[in-house]
Order: structure tokens, then C-alpha cells, then sequence
């Protein structure tokens, strides 16, 4: 299975990401004022709008590391504008610096209210605009970088997740037969003893051993004997109706299926279904005890009401000795522990 890995985070980050002034200002001059001071810094791009109108798409097409915005325009207030800004999910961070013509604590305090960054009254020199474009953009930056770390830490670790939950899957599966495996089951038996005990409904095992296998291998060769299991798996697991129902490998050619709120009488019921199926399906075995020739198998059935009078091991130990008497009956037979159906 592949081990997620997660993307330099370089990779997530546009590559484009330089700083990028976008100046919204309807006077021609200042734009040209600012254009000459920032010309000449290979690190920064500039654009420009003069019409206000514009400047949201502008903004959301050019993705600008910081907005020089002014306050007063044709038929527009900046203020509005920074509002705009901050209710656009893509520009809600980008930081905005008003330029008001002149120093008015007022429009500085509103200015803050509804969302700038910071202030410049018109026109800073040179040195004041780039070091605050400068300052702004690089944290800009480092925020999308930061972001674009975290959503891969995210993606990586729901990767992560979805692999742990395959192996989990994997690691309680048979690789022969792709059913439930050892492991797998003896999980089923602790939890479903548990729940039947605070139930107090009856738990239910079937051990189905396939009858003369050995010889079935000695007569096939094992690659068959592998496919005649696989076969065999099938049937039982096609014999299940409740989600709660487990067919599990045992181990070799035995196979456990455990039946949680299940009665004996529903257990010889599936018991019968899934001996009949086998033989049904008629796999060839000239060497067989019973079936005529046929694959057969022998179940020994158990079934208890959980409590502190018996135990999980005692279920297994009664399935085992009926499965033994059910092997001594000639095979290809059917047998309940003794007490299975007094409790
Ligand atoms: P019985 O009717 O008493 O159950 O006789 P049996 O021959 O089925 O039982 P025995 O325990 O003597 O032999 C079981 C055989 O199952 C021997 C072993 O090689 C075979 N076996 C166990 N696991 C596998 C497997 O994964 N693949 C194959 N092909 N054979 C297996
Ligand atoms: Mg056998
Ligand atoms: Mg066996």
C-alpha cells in the first residue's frame, strides 16, 4: 500500500505569489507617481484602476499581495470598497493601505473599523511606500503559506486515515479465501459474547470442518484443495442474512460462523443450509467417507445465553466436541453440544 506523502509546500503555494500592488485611485497623477516609485524593484509588480467600479473583479483576477486604496472617488467611497474587499472570500486577507490626502484621525479610526491595514496619507516618498508594501505583502504571503501547510497537513492526514482503515480491513481478512480470519473472529466472539450477555439473547457457533481433506489434497494437489476452500468459503458466507453473522477461516480446512441473538434452532437451521449447498455444489471427491463422491463437511453447533455460569471458551470447546461427534457419526452430518438446546 502506498504511504501517503505529502507535497513540498512550495507546490502548493502559486508560484506566481510575488508581491503584486494593485492602486485604486482615480486620479491619473498619483497613479503615475506611485508607477515611477515602484519602478525599478524587480519584486514588485504594479497595476492599477481608475475606475472604482472595477476594482473588486480587478482585484479578484489579479490576486494582489496588498491594495493601495484611496478614500474619495467619482460616484464611489473607498471605505465601501475595503468592505467589498473583506466580504470576497478570495480577498478577505489582502491587505488594503487607504491613502486619504490628508492626515484626519477620523478617517483613519473608520478606516480601521471596516477593515484596512494600514494608512499612508498621499503622497508618502519612496522609501515609506515600499517598505510598507513590502511589510504588508511578505505577511500576506506567509499566511497563504501557512495556509497551504496546513490543508496539506489536513489532506495528508485523511490519507493517512483512509490507509490505516484499509490495512485495518485487510489485516482481519483471510488472504486464501478473503473472508473474516482468526483474528477477526476471535474480535466478533468477545464483542457479540458481551452484547448477547447484556441482552440475554443466545449466542450461536458452527464449526464446519471439511470432511476427508487431506485426501481431497493428496488426490487434487493443493493448488485445487486452495480453489475447493475458496469454494467453500463462498457458501457459507452466501448463507448469512444478518449483518451481525460472521463466517470466519478457523484455521486449515475449519471454518467458524457465529450467530449472534440466534436460538439452536435457527443455528441447525443455517447449519443444514450451508452442509446441503456443499454438497449440492457437488465438487468431486472420489475418496470421500460420505456425499457420495462429493466434497462434503461436518458442523458442530453450540449455543448459549452469555452469563457468569459459562464462557467464551466453554461455547468454542462444546462447537469442537460436536463437531468431533458429527466426524464420528460418518460425516457429512450435523451436530448440537449436548446442552446447546437445554439453556
Ligand atoms: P476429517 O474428515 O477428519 O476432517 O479429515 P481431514 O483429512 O479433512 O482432516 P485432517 O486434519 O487429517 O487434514 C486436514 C488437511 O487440510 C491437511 C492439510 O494439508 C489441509 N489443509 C489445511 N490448510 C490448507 C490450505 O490452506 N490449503 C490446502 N490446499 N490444504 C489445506
Ligand atoms: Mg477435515
Ligand atoms: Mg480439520
Amino acid at each position: 500500500m502506498p504511504v501517503p506523502s505529502s507535497p513540498p509546500i512550495d507546490a502548493l503555494v502559486p508560484a506566481d505569489t510575488k508581491m503584486r500592488v494593485l492602486l485604486v485611485d482615480d486620479q491619473l497623477i498619483i497613479v503615475e507617481a506611485v508607477r515611477r516609485m515602484l519602478a525599478g524593484q524587480p519584486d514588485i509588480e504594479f497595476h492599477a484602476v481608475t475606475d472604482a467600479g472595477t476594482a473588486v473583479a480587478a482585484a479578484r483576477t489579479l490576486r494582489p499581495t496588498v491594495i493601495l486604496q484611496d478614500l474619495v472617488m467619482p460616484g464611489f467611497d473607498g471605505f465601501q470598497l475595503i468592505e467589498a474587499y473583506r466580504a470576497d472570500a478570495s480577498l478577505r486577507e489582502v491587505p488594503v493601505i487607504v491613502l486619504p490626502s490628508k492626515d484626519e484621525p477620523k478617517l483613519k479610526a473608520h478606516g480601521f473599523v471596516v477593515g484596512a491595514n494600514d494608512y499612508l496619507v498621499k503622497l508618502p516618498d519612496q522609501l515609506e511606500i515600499l517598505a510598507r508594501i513590502r511589510h504588508h505583502s511578505r505577511g500576506y504571503i506567509k499566511g497563504l503559506e501557512r495556509d497551504a501547510a496546513l490543508r496539506a497537513l489536513h489532506d495528508s492526514q485523511e490519507q493517512l486515515a483512509r490507509a490505516n482503515a484499509e490495512l485495518q480491513k485487510l489485516a482481519a481478512l483471510d488472504s486464501l479465501t478473503g473472508i473474516a480470519n482468526r483474528r477477526r473472529f476471535d474480535e466478533a466472539l468477545h464483542v457479540e459474547w458481551q452484547r448477547c450477555w447484556r441482552q440475554r439473547t443466545p449466542l450461536a457457533l458452527l464449526l464446519c470442518d471439511v470432511d476427508s481433506f487431506k485426501q481431497y489434497n493428496d488426490t487434487f494437489g493443493h493448488p485445487a484443495g486452495d480453489l475447493c476452500l475458496k469454494k467453500t468459503a463462498g457458501i457459507l458466507t452466501g448463507q448469512l442474512k444478518r449483518p451481525a453473522d460472521l463466517a470466519a477461516r478457523y484455521g486449515g480446512e475449519e471454518f467458524a460462523i457465529l450467530l449472534p441473538a440466534t436460538d439452536l434452532a435457527g443455528a441447525l437451521q443455517l447449519a443444514e443450509a450451508c452442509r446441503a449447498q456443499l454438497e449440492h455444489l457437488a465438487l468431486p471427491h472420489p475418496q470421500a467417507q460420505a456425499g457420495g463422491g462429493r466434497v462434503t463437511m461436518s458442523i458442530g453447533v453450540a449455543c448459549m445465553v452469555p452469563d457468569e455460569n459459562n464462557s467464551m471458551e466453554q461455547l468454542v470447546a462444546e462447537a469442537d466436541s460436536a463437531l468431533y461427534e458429527a466426524k464420528r457419526g460418518g460425516r457429512n452430518g450435523i451436530v448440537a453440544a449436548p446442552a446447546a438446546g437445554a439453556r
